[in-house]
């Protein structure tokens, strides 16, 4: 197509870019591509190697390509689009055709590492240590749906035709990609809508996947405003599925515009980290502040609220300490942008409105700023620590989305996991603790997708951590990213035998 011809034109055109770095301190590059059979995590760039950090400079300091792809401004565009998905012929590639495509596209994506990085960090805000591994979850999204495209060769499972994928903007690269390579395993053609503010970065994926040999036709790359062709897009009735990662209230919005509409939809979450007087501070502080500033909060997974128990919440020795060194950590971050490499907090996507403006400047009765958040540019923030949230104020059930932290000081376990499951969300969820009882009995109580022990709560690892949650978190049956069900979910299941 004319948006596949014209944006590798553009990528030809671009200044150099440095080489792909050499990844980890004893293997060679060769032989990471070379991993034989079973999948394995890619792993990510080891910062650790005086090459690699000399790579991060270079790839951060280089240009980032325009946008050059395809935008529909008339309905009529749309019914082109579709109707192109349609008969792509995608879905008659064998599966496990498909599943070389989707490897050959793991390593296409490796290839292009560097360019990835590139337009990640300076159109998605992204700073490199959150850049780096999203490049690798992507590769793992590509490996791991070809292991699921090759179980489906004698399934009897009638893949989906069309389905179209419309990602955020928080996760440029592996949220997008990750949707457009389950439907494509499956045997769906795609058309993905990116979100308006990393438009470069899906051309950039995208492209890669082309280059890896999925079909122009059957990964189908569109820009649209939210207006009428947007609209048309999501309802169009040659489309099957669609998939959504964003607010709860554009998935009702979807529903609206199409009550029958399969929607495949993980949305908003307000995540908390339990505390326990057992934990290790120094562990549970540094995973807290991950938690809550990476990405500037910006993800679904991000810990808004930290749930501090008994002895760790009160005034006592243990509580102050452990206070004192949530603030002088988050007082340590480096807030600037992933072009500075020694950045550790980007900026916001778009200048706070609304819900994050107002957790940004507006404090609850009885709250105090702990470390009071400043805005020091356009969309730079310094984060921002309230305490204490009160259960069943504004703070402890609206998701921000942004770089601020509510501390919640709770008498006992019991009512650390009340306060966490009243969110009406469950995405993720974390305990600090080295009480193997309190452990059990946190991991049997919390209401989250993904429930994280002693562990950060965001940054799921494909197969290991498949991604998604329950309650308000999630529209339509559920399996999670990452996970064994999440490519059958782009079809039908039959009893008599198929195709596919
Ligand atoms: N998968 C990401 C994580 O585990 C979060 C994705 C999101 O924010 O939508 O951190």
């Amino acid at each position: 197509s004319t948006y596949v011809h014209r944006f590798r034109a553009s990528v030809r055109d671009r200044d150099a870019v440095p080489e792909t770095p050499r990844r980890t301190q004893d293997r060679s590059r060769e032989e990471i591509a070379d991993r034989g059979p079973g999948f394995r995590n890619e792993p990510d760039t080891d910062p650790a190697l005086a090459a690699n950090r000399d790579w991060f400079r270079r790839a951060v300091a280089a240009r980032a390509p325009a946008v050059a792809g395809r935008r529909l401004s008339i309905p009529d565009e749309v019914d082109d689009v579709v109707a192109t998905a349609r008969s792509s012929g995608w879905r008659d590639v064998r599966a496990t055709e498909r599943g070389r495509l989707l490897r050959e596209a793991a390593r296409a994506l490796a290839a292009a590492r560097t360019e990835l990085l590139t337009v990640m960090v300076a159109e998605g805000g992204k700073t490199v240590a959150e850049a780096d591994p999203e490049i690798s979850e992507a590769i793992d999204f590509a490996a791991y749906y070809a292991d699921r495209a090759d179980e489906l060769v004698h399934a009897p499972f009638t893949p989906d035709r069309v389905v179209v994928v419309t990602p955020p903007w928080n996760f440029p690269i592996a949220i997008p990609l990750g949707g457009c390579l389950a439907a494509l395993a499956a045997g769906a053609a795609v058309v993905i809508k990116p979100a308006p503010q990393v438009r470069a970065c899906a051309e950039v994926g995208v492209a890669a996947l082309h280059r890896g040999g999925i079909p122009a036709d059957a990964l189908q790359l569109v820009h649209t405003e939210e207006d009428d062709t947007g609209r048309r897009l999501i309802t169009h009735p040659d489309v099957d599925r669609v998939v959504l990662t964003g607010a709860t209230d554009t998935a009702r919005l979807f529903r609206t515009w199409r009550p029958d509409l399969h929607l495949v939809a993980e949305t908003s979450g307000k995540n908390a980290l339990v505390i326990t007087p057992s934990a290790d501070p120094d562990l549970a502080v540094a995973d807290l502040v991950r938690s809550a500033f990476g990405h500037a909060g910006q993800k679904c997974s991000a810990a808004s609220l930290a749930i501090l128990v008994g002895s760790a919440a009160t005034g006592s020795e243990t509580g102050k300490r452990l206070r004192r060194q949530i603030a002088d950590s988050v007082r340590t971050l480096r807030v600037g942008y992933g072009t500075d490499p020694s950045t550790t907090m980007g900026p916001l996507i778009a200048p706070p409105e609304g819900k994050l403006e107002r957790a940004l400047t507006t404090l609850d009765r009885g709250e105090r700023w702990l470390v009071r958040p400043r805005r020091i540019g356009e969309t730079l923030w310094t984060p921002g620590v309230r305490a204490p949230v009160r259960p069943g104020s504004w703070f402890h059930l609206t998701e921000c989305f942004g770089p601020v932290l509510g501390l919640m000081y709770a008498r006992d376990l019991d009512e650390a996991i009340a306060w966490q499951n009243a969110t009406g969300y469950g995405l993720t969820g974390g305990i600090h603790s080295l009480d193997p009882a309190e452990i059990d009995r946190w991991c049997a109580e919390v209401e989250v997708g993904n429930a994280y022990v002693n562990r950060h709560i965001t940054g799921a690892i494909v197969q290991r951590q498949s991604f998604g949650g329950w309650k308000g978190s999630v529209v339509g049956p559920g399996a999670k990213p990452g996970g064994p069900n999440y490519v059958a979910q782009f079809g039908t299941w039959t009893d008599g035998p198929t195709s596919a």
